[in-house]
């Protein structure tokens, strides 16, 4: 066993420790980034933890970023901003997968499966922690109504770029760890974008939405003045969380489909 069996955990654990403290995790979101944080590294080694590392330390700062007015707007959204282990699930969950079969069954598809879903993760995180802060509210593409910064389906111009920039800086740190080819690299930056439009879609139709019986208000919440809400749209069993899992695994399948028919 070499130096760095011992110390990559123990820096892992420091990491989650520390995320811990900072409140970007909850106890729950500790334990499943640890276990997602030792997974990427057996599956990838050292870069592939820089990748997780960029996704990670990116989203977390712009979810604290001008958290006083996101709070404002925090009766739409479903959680608060510390992550718990079912929102890492949802964003580190596929990585995880891909690095476990890439230990089990070694191939190149599961390094592209990865950063495709990284991508979908990092677009879909910067376009809902920076488009809440948009000037003007985002339309619903469930009838192309204007709706409430933070509502799930929902999209505007600048929500859009910031995606846009979230799966770019992914496919850029990819290229450059897994010396990847331009081909690839487009891909992992079209598919990463094509997977938070995907989570646009599932928020906006499958996404269960609800609405408070005593104030009124339309929100994601299963509470709200107290009480039970009321489901109004959307399946039930789906919420945030299985949408953005759904849409970064089926971004990454899509990856992995291209790359057989291609190869
Ligand atoms: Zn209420």
């Amino acid at each position: 066993m070499g130096a760095e069996q011992l110390i990559i955990p123990f820096f892992i654990a420091t990491v989650a420790a520390a995320s811990f403290y900072f409140k970007f995790l909850s106890l729950s979101g500790t334990v499943s980034a640890f276990v997602t944080g030792l997974f990427i590294w057996s599956g990838f080694g050292i870069k592939g933890l820089i990748l997780l590392g960029i996704f990670f330390v990116t989203s977390s700062l712009l979810s604290k970023y001008k958290q006083k007015r996101k709070e404002n707007l925090g009766e739409v959204h479903e959680k608060g901003s510390a992550r718990d282990w079912a929102q890492v699930a949802a964003n580190g969950g596929t990585a995880a997968i891909a690095g476990l079969m890439n230990i089990l069954f070694p191939d190149p598809v599961w390094m592209l499966a990865f950063s495709i879903s990284l991508a979908s993760a990092n677009s879909d995180t910067w376009a809902s922690e920076l488009g809440v802060l948009s000037k003007s509210d985002p339309i619903s593409i469930r009838g192309f109504k204007k709706v409430p910064r933070g509502t799930s389906g929902a999209i505007s111009r600048f929500g859009t770029l910031a995606a846009a920039a979230g799966s770019l800086l992914i496919a850029f740190a990819a290229n450059l760890l897994f010396n990847l080819d331009l081909d690839w690299t487009v891909a992992i930056f079209v598919l990463g974008l094509a997977g938070s439009f995907v989570d646009t879609l599932l928020g906006a139709f499958l996404q269960a939405g609800y609405q408070c019986v005593e104030c009124g208000l339309h929100t994601e919440k299963t509470m709200h003045c107290s009480k039970k809400t009321a489901q109004l749209t959307g399946h039930e069993r789906v919420n945030n969380d299985a949408v953005n899992f759904l849409s970064g695994f089926a971004a990454a399948n899509m990856g992995m489909i291209i790359y057989i028919v291609l190869s």
